[in-house]
């Protein structure tokens, strides 16, 4: 119990009296003048006695009376109090008489000691003299006084002129306990009084903030201001950047007890001292709201200091900022939701607006660069046929169209292992080498896996040239927009594939003949020249008689077959009608276009099973001519194509140039 309060107690009984008989309207100063002393005080009065004693005598010290005389005072009951010893051994001794009358009659009395008396007191006089309450009913102590021998100093009178200075020096080391005691309540009330205040301000400039790093700076601000000499630091659990020097983050060691993370693990204060011989101790009090704990306020200080510190106050402090904090975090998440939302709206319209792969992936390119700052960024997708991971955007221009091995750098990383990654600082990071990182001279990077329906198809990567540069919130915004431009991506890969579909020969897996017609317009408005071959199998008819049409299916899709891998890359092989089949070839003139219907009719005799032939006809267009239209190309290859089948089948004719 602190010191002010037990003294307190010790004289509530003397506090308690006045209270009770002071009404509220009197002013202060008269319940002092008038305050008395009561029977319940009596007990507790002697060191008063004693104080009041050495006051006395301080003050008269010098008089002669109080020099020859000798004095010492009896307590209510008569026993010894203070002053001269010998006096009350006296009075024990040779006159208990005159203390007992004294004590009954609240009077003074006096008495001659005799010649038997000893310490030097015979023949001189013995004088009594009561104190009294204020009221005059309660005796409180006795002054006894042994006069001077020769009776010069003024006898009775002196003593009860003595009696009474010593009687007020009483009352004021009684008034002074009062005073001190009323000043202690007050002080109390003031600290009080002043903690609220501060509390208040606290709460309410808190409570005004919405925003999570104010709240810290706030209540870290505070404490300091309140105890300078402590060192404070606020250790985080979360990710949470701040830049105030006394915020860390609060480390999860797998060894030793740390106050911290115990104070954090147990949600309770935690008070340690220092170790022996050290002037220290640590207190970790946890910093959270209603929803959990995000992390310990630590202070160190001295021993002393801790016995002093206003722990509540602190602690009042801190939860309120907890919770200050917490409403300011909701309000943050909710403002980022919020912004996401936004985000996502406005980046799944742009790229709705277009169902060009190619075009999705260089506007989400340009979006995110946009939405996160970054320095780059970089989209893999994979390329089935060459089992690769291709870049399909990036402002690098170095990296576009670049293959990577499926394991190879962090978008390999993401693709393998389907889960997004934050890497702060490329320097530091041994495992992974990464082409993007090496050549834009990136630090920073998120990356995410890139699905479709659930299937991870590649990757999108964000790098920045300074290390820690992505939020973790960024981090996942990342993926939350991924999962959107996967989305986008998903609608153009099924557009791209019902296109191919609408343009394909179910059979054969060739162009349907409408494509065709429409890739030779498209290189007839580009190109300076192109052939179309026509090809029909001979005999077809009986092949299906003899061998079922079934068979024939198959023989068809030999054909086909061996047409497609007799062309380069851009010929536009087709199917155009039944059995027959047809390639443009582009820029490609009759001479070039012959050798390639040639290989294809020397394969067909030589691969096919049953064995078939086929016969070609081809006919080009040029620039320079007159008349170019799809249409007259067809006519003049089928033209061909007749005169092919009339001079004996499986053979090649030209277009006729005279026709
Ligand atoms: P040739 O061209 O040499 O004059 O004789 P041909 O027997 O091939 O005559 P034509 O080209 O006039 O006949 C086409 C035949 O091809 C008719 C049909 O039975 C067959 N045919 C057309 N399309 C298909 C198909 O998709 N599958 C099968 N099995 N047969 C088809
Ligand atoms: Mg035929
Ligand atoms: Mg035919």
């Amino acid at each position: 119990m602190p010191e002010h309060q037990q003294d307190f107690s010790k004289h509530q009984s003397l506090f308690q009296t006045h209270i009770e008989t002071a009404s509220p309207s009197e002013s202060s100063h008269l319940w002092l003048k008038e305050m008395d002393i009561t029977g319940h005080d009596l007990p507790y009065v002697r060191e008063v006695l004693q104080q009041s004693f050495e006051d006395w005598r301080k003050e008269t010290g010098a008089l002669p009376f109080s020099q020859q005389s000798e004095w010492a005072v009896a307590d209510h009951e008569g026993a010894y109090a203070c002053g001269e010893t010998a006096v009350h051994e006296l009075l024990a001794a040779h006159c208990p008489d005159l203390l007992k009358r004294c004590l009954a009659s609240h009077e003074t009395v006096c008495g001659d000691i005799g010649p038997s008396g000893r310490y030097g007191f015979a023949g001189r006089t013995v004088c009594l003299v009561p104190i009294l309450s204020r009221n005059g009913q309660l005796l409180v102590a006795v002054l006894a006084c042994v006069l001077p021998k020769d009776g010069s100093s003024g006898g009775t009178d002196a003593v009860h002129a003595t009696a009474l200075h010593y009687r007020s020096c009483f009352f004021r080391r009684y008034e002074y306990i009062f005073v001190s005691d009323v000043m202690k309540v007050q002080k109390n009330a003031e600290r009080e009084a002043s903690r609220r205040s501060i509390l208040f301000q606290i709460m309410q400039r808190m409570h005004d903030q919405i925003d999570v790093d104010t709240v810290i700076t706030e209540v870290l601000d505070s404490i300091a201001i309140l105890y300078p000499s402590i060192e404070l630091s606020l250790m985080m659990s979360q990710d949470h950047e701040h830049h105030n020097p006394r915020v860390r983050p609060l480390v999860f060691h797998p060894w030793g007890e740390d106050i911290c993370v115990r104070a954090f693990m147990d949600g309770r204060l935690t008070v340690q001292e220092g170790m022996e011989g050290r002037d220290e101790a640590e207190i970790a009090i946890p910093f959270g709201g209603k929803q959990g704990i995000y992390g310990v306020f630590h202070l160190k200080m001295t021993r002393e200091l801790k016995e002093d510190l206003d722990l509540q106050l602190i602690t009042m402090m801190i939860d309120t900022a907890g919770n200050a904090f917490e409403n300011a975090k909701l309000y943050e998440q909710s403002n980022l939701l919020i912004h996401e939302l936004r985000l996502i709206n406005e980046l799944t319209q742009r790229l709705n607006q277009s169902l060009q792969l190619a075009d999705i992936y260089k506007l989400a390119t340009g979006e995110l660069l946009n939405i996160f700052n970054a320095d780059y960024c970089c989209f893999l997708q994979l390329n089935e046929e060459r089992n690769m991971l291709e870049v399909m955007s990036c402002n690098e221009p170095s990296l576009s169209r670049d293959l990577f091995s499926k394991d190879y750098g962090f978008g390999g990383l993401v693709y393998e292992k389907k889960e997004p990654i934050i890497l702060s600082d490329y320097h530091l990071n041994t495992k992974v080498s990464s082409k993007l990182m090496e050549v834009t001279g990136s630090q920073s990077l998120i990356a995410t896996p890139l699905s479709v329906n659930g299937k991870v198809i590649g990757a999108v990567l964000l790098t920045h040239r300074s290390p820690h540069f992505f939020s973790y919130d960024n981090y996942r915004l990342l993926q939350t927009l991924a999962s959107h431009i996967g989305l986008s991506v998903s609608n153009a890969l099924l557009h791209a594939e019902l296109r191919r579909m609408a343009n394909r020969d179910m059979l054969t897996d060739m162009y349907a003949r409408h494509y065709l017609d429409e890739a030779i317009q498209d290189s007839q408005a580009k190109d300076f020249c192109g052939s179309l071959i026509v090809v029909d199998i001979d005999q077809f008819k009986q092949v299906n008689d003899t061998y079922g049409h079934q068979k024939g299916d198959k023989i068809l899709k030999q054909v086909s077959e061996i047409l497609k891998t007799s062309i380069r890359p851009v010929d536009i092989p087709a199917r155009w009608g039944g059995e027959e089949l047809a390639v443009y070839l582009p820029q490609l003139g009759l001479h070039q276009a012959m050798k390639v219907a040639e290989t294809i009719r020397t394969r067909v005799a030589r691969e096919t099973n049953p064995g078939v032939t086929v016969s070609s006809g081809i006919a080009e267009w040029c620039i320079l001519d007159k008349h170019i239209s799809v249409d007259s190309l067809f006519y003049r290859a089928d033209m061909a194509l007749y005169r092919a089948k009339n001079s004996g089948r499986n053979q090649i004719q030209i277009e006729d140039m005279h026709e």
